[in-house]
C-alpha cells in the first residue's frame, strides 16, 4: 500500500516578522515577566566574569546603557541606539540578553521578559551585573 499523502505544511513560513514590536513594554515601566524558558541551554557557560555595565557597544561604541548577550557575552547597543543587540539575534540566534539600563533580561525566542530572581539559571548573572552596577548584592525580593 502506497501512503503517498502530498501534505504540505506551510508552517515554516511563519518565522517573526515584528521585530518593531518586540519592546514593547520598555517604556512602560514594570512589565509581567516570564518565569520559565526553553532557551536557557544557549546561556554561556561561563558567566561568572561579564564585561562591566559601562562598556561601549562593541560595533558603534554607544557607550552605555547597552545590552550583554548572555549567550556570547558581547555588548550590543538597544534597538533604541543602532540596535545592534536585535541585529546580533537576527543573526546569530542569540535570544538571551541582559539590559546594563535596568537589569531586566529578554528573551528574543520567547519575545518576552524574564524573572531573572526566580528562574535558578539566571539569577547568578543577575547578581554579578547587579553588583558590577551598584557595588552590592541586590536585596532579597520577597514575592
Ligand atoms: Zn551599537
Ligand atoms: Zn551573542
Ligand atoms: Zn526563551
Amino acid at each position: 500500500m502506497a501512503a503517498q499523502a502530498g501534505s504540505s505544511s506551510a508552517q515554516e513560513d511563519q518565522f517573526l516578522e515584528n521585530e518593531e514590536d518586540l519592546f514593547y513594554g520598555a517604556e512602560s515601566g514594570w512589565v509581567e515577566a516570564r518565569t520559565s524558558c526553553d532557551h536557557l541551554a544557549s546561556l554561556s557557560s561561563d558567566l561568572a566574569h561579564i564585561p562591566t555595565p559601562d562598556t561601549a557597544c562593541n560595533r558603534c561604541q554607544h557607550p552605555n546603557e547597552n545590552w550583554l548577550c548572555l549567550c556570547c557575552k558581547d555588548i550590543l547597543c538597544s534597538r533604541f541606539v543602532n540596535k545592534h543587540m536585535l541585529q546580533h539575534y537576527q543573526q546569530s540566534n542569540h535570544c538571551l540578553a541582559l539590559s546594563y539600563s535596568d537589569l531586566s533580561v529578554w528573551c528574543f525566542s520567547c519575545d518576552a521578559y524574564l524573572d531573572a530572581q526566580l528562574i535558578p539559571q539566571l539569577r547568578p548573572v543577575y547578581e554579578t551585573a547587579y553588583i558590577l552596577k551598584f557595588g552590592e548584592a541586590p536585596p532579597f525580593r520577597t514575592v
